[in-house]
């Protein structure tokens, strides 16, 4: 993933922000992204140009009469199989392009620009492409955080049975598994994706800081969020702790240093393994003893 173009960390362009993400989403069904893709964050983010997306759909890169896009799998078996020459013909398009280049409605089909299918594209692509399948890395938040510092990607979202196999070993650079279950196809997942990484995006969220304080981030060093609340004070008997309406900093962010390592301490354990906890975290955590996992 290195080798590909990275978002400049300085430079101003977008407004006052200066960076952003174009995702190509290669899709059979790009209208289930409308209406996520129109609201609340995403919708901002794209409004301010932090982000901007084009979704492609696959199907209009086919050239036979009934434009298909699967077929039985070799071997026989259940379901159908995505063919590789569409998938191909799109993304080598695309990607061979500047981003924002989408093929204009009336030419699907009937006006494809030339692609050989023999040959690797010219120029050839340089934006990762990341195949949607539940046998790739797992989307973590350091995942996310990864992707953040791309200035462009391609998501592929499979259908039907999947993808055939040369999708996978010449055309994508990285495959992302939503989680350990399967979905009917890859856009979910892909929206998942676009949502996590856009969080990231410098100005994509009203108050800076908390992208970075939400859990599983490298601010809260990977553990969970700690509890949170809001007005009222005293809520069906249940008050605010008096902490965090004392308007002392130092202990408010040493109570939710405290909580966090609780919370995950009881839902995650295993996380509170790897981190590079504190002397104040362990001793912390030594006091609680057993009554750790006892937190709620
Ligand atoms: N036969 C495939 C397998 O066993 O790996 C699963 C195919 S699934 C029904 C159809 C498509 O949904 C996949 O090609 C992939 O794009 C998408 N998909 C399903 N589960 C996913 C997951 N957990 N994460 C990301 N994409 C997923």
């Amino acid at each position: 993933m290195e080798s590909f173009a990275r978002r400049s960390d300085s430079a101003a362009s977008s407004a006052e922000f200066g960076t952003s993400i174009h995702f190509d989403i290669f899709t059979l069904f790009p209208e289930m992204f409308e209406g996520p893709f129109s609201e609340s964050i995403i919708k901002r983010a794209r409004d301010q140009g932090l982000i901007s997306l084009a979704c492609h759909n696959i199907r209009d890169y086919t050239t036979d009469r009934h434009h298909v896009c699967d077929d039985t799998p070799y071997g026989g078996g259940g379901g159908m199989v995505m063919k590789p020459q569409p998938i191909f013909r799109a993304v080598e398009t695309v990607l061979t392009r500047p981003p924002g280049w989408a093929l204009p409605r009336a030419d699907a089909y009937v006006n494809l620009p030339p692609w050989d299918g023999d040959a690797a594209p010219t120029p050839p692509l340089d934006v990762p492409v990341i195949l949607m399948t539940p046998q790739g890395r797992p989307l973590t938040q350091s995942v996310v955080e990864e992707l953040s510092g791309l200035s462009r990607m391609a998501l592929i979202c499979g259908r039907y049975e999947g993808v055939d196999e040369r999708v996978r070993t010449q055309l994508a650079t990285d495959e992302i598994s939503l989680g350990d279950y399967v979905l009917s196809g890859g856009e979910l997942a892909a929206m998942v994706l676009v949502d996590a990484v856009t969080r990231l995006v410098p100005g994509a969220l009203g108050f800076e800081l908390s992208a970075h304080l939400d859990s599983h981030s490298a601010g809260l060093d990977g553990l969970l969020e700690g509890p949170q609340y809001t007005r009222p004070q005293t809520f069906r008997g249940e008050a605010a702790p008096p902490v965090l309406l004392s308007g002392h900093h130092g202990n408010v962010e040493r109570w939710r240093r405290e909580q966090a390592l609780l919370r995950t301490l009881a839902r995650r354990p295993e996380i509170l393994e790897d981190l590079p906890l504190t002397e104040a975290d362990r001793a912390f955590l030594c006091e609680q003893g057993g009554e750790m996992r006892n937190e709620e």
